[in-house]
C-alpha cells in the first residue's frame, strides 16, 4: 500500500523535535551536530533568536495580503538585496525553482522584447541541478530525474562543466544564455575556477548573451563571500537565490539587472505566496545578520579552520576519502571507489553527525555559518572515528 506520504524521498529513519543553533535532538533525546543544515538552508543555525523574532514578530501582525497590494517587506528586502549585489531588481519566490524558472523565463523575455525571439535557447552545464520542475529537469537531463516524466522542455544544450571550447562551439544565433552554479552542489560540490568564471563573462559580452548564476545553494555567505561569484570578481545579469536566504523559511529570489530584467513588466509573472510578509521578515533578518562583513569574516576563519583539520583527517584515512573540495563552508569529502558515499553518511548520522551526499561519490559538509572551534573539532573527531571504524570493518571482511 502506499504510505500516505508519498515515497519519493529515502529517509533516514529518523525524526526531529528540536533545534538549537549546530545541533538537532531527536524524537529519542539524541544530540546530532548538523552539518546537513537542511542542505545549505539552515545557514544560522536551528531557532536563531533574530529569526524567531522576527518571524514571531510579523506573525502577530498580518501574514498573508497577495501581490494584489504594496508588501513593505519585498520593497525592503528587495533593497537590501539589490544594494548588496549586481542586481536592480528582485523577484521573490517561495522555493529556490521557482526563481531558477523566473530566471528562464526573464531571459527569453528579455530577447523577445529586444525583437530577437529567436534568442530562447540556454546553455547549461552537465551535472548541474536547478530543481524538480519540469523546466529544471529539462534543463538538467539527468536519467534518474528526467525518466518517465516527458516530453521535456525544449531550449536547454548542455555543455561539460569547465570546458570553454564545447561551450563556444554550442553557441548559436539561437543562444540566450549561460546558466551555472560557480559551484556545484548536488553535482559534487565542484567550484568553478576563476579563469573559468572570467571566461563565462567574457563569453556572455562577445556573444550578446545574458549570465545566469545558480546560487541556490553556493549564495548568501556559504562560501564567506555573501555569494560565490564574488571570488572571481565577477557579476551576471541573473541570479537565483533561495536555501539559507529564508533559513528554514521557504522564501526564494531572482535578482537581475534592470536591462535583463527590461521584458519583466506588470502581468507577465507572478506567484501568491511569493514575497509574502512572514518569509520577508526572515529574509531580512537573515540577509541583515549574513551580509555584515564581520560575519563573513568569521565564516572564512572558521572555514579555513574546518579546511585544515579535514585535510589531517582525509590524510589519516587513504583508503576511505580521496579529497577534500570546496571553498568556505560549502565542503565535499570525496570518498574512494569501494566506498559507498551514502553507507558513510549514515554511519556519520549514527555518530551523531549529519552530512549530506553527492554526486561523484561525495559526501556534503554545509555547516551552519555560526560553528566555531568546538563544533569543528568534534565533527572531525566523529568523522575520524568513523572512518576507523569503516577500516577495521573492512579488514575484518578481508580476513
Ligand atoms: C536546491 C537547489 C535548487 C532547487 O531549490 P528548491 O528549493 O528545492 O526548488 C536549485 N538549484 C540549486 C543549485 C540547488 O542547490
Amino acid at each position: 500500500m502506499i504510505p500516505a506520504v508519498m515515497p519519493v524521498y529515502s529517509r533516514a529513519d529518523v525524526q526531529f523535535e528540536r533545534g538549537q543553533g549546530a545541533y538537532l535532538f531527536d524524537s529519542e533525546g539524541r544530540r546530532y551536530l548538523d552539518f546537513a543544515s537542511g542542505i545549505a538552508v539552515t545557514s544560522l543555525g536551528h531557532c536563531h533568536p533574530a529569526l524567531v523574532a522576527a518571524l514571531s514578530e510579523q506573525a502577530n501582525k498580518v501574514w498573508h495580503t497577495s501581490n494584489l497590494f504594496r508588501v513593505p517587506g519585498q520593497e525592503n528586502l528587495a533593497k537590501r538585496l539589490t544594494d548588496l549585489t549586481f542586481a536592480d531588481t528582485v523577484f521573490f519566490t517561495n522555493s529556490g525553482v521557482e526563481a531558477w524558472e523566473c530566471g528562464v523565463k526573464l531571459i527569453r523575455k528579455h530577447f523577445y522584447s529586444k525583437g530577437q525571439p529567436e534568442k530562447n535557447r540556454i546553455i547549461v552545464i552537465e551535472g548541474a541541478f536547478h530543481g524538480r520542475t519540469l523546466g529544471a529537469i529539462s534543463a538538467s537531463k539527468a536519467e534518474k530525474m528526467v525518466k518517465g516524466f516527458g516530453p521535456l522542455l525544449d531550449g536547454f544544450d548542455q555543455v561539460a562543466f569547465g570546458n570553454l571550447n564545447e561551450l563556444r562551439a554550442a553557441i548559436t544565433p539561437q543562444t540566450a544564455a549561460i546558466n551555472i552554479e560557480p559551484i556545484l552542489g548536488e553535482g559534487g560540490i565542484k567550484p568553478a575556477t576563476v579563469e573559468y568564471m572570467k571566461s563565462l563573462r567574457q563569453i556572455a559580452d562577445e556573444f550578446d548573451l545574458l549570465l545566469f548564476f545558480d546560487e541556490i545553494q553556493c549564495g548568501m555567505g556559504r562560501t564567506g563571500k555573501m555569494f560565490a561569484h564574488e571570488w572571481a570578481g565577477v557579476a551576471p545579469d541573473v541570479m537565483c537565490v533561495a536555501k539559507a536566504i529564508g533559513g528554514g523559511f521557504p522564501l526564494g529570489a531572482c535578482l537581475a539587472t534592470e536591462d535583463a530584467a527590461s521584458g519583466m513588466v506588470a502581468g507577465t509573472h507572478g506567484s501568491t505566496y511569493g514575497g509574502n510578509p512572514l518569509a520577508m521578515a526572515v529574509g531580512i533578518a537573515a540577509v541583515d545578520i549574513i551580509s555584515q562583513p564581520a560575519f563573513l569574516e568569521n565564516v572564512r576563519t572558521q572555514a579555513a579552520a574546518l579546511h585544515g583539520e579535514l585535510e589531517k583527517v582525509i590524510a589519516r584515512h587513504p583508503s576511505i576519502f580521496v579529497e577534500l573540495r570546496g571553498v568556505g563552508m560549502m565542503l565535499g569529502l570525496r570518498c574512494a571507489d569501494n566506498i559507498v558515499n551514502l553507507d558513510l553518511v549514515n554511519a556519520l548520522r549514527h555518530h551523531g553527525l549529519l552530512s549530506v551526499g553527492a554526486a561523484e561519490n561525495v559526501i556534503r559538509l554545509l555547516p551552519p555559518l555560526i560553528i566555531g572551534s568546538s563544533e569543528i573539532a568534534e565533527a572531525c573527531a566523529i568523522i575520524d572515528k568513523t572512518a576507523s571504524e569503516l577500516t577495521a570493518a573492512s579488514a575484518a571482511t578481508q580476513v
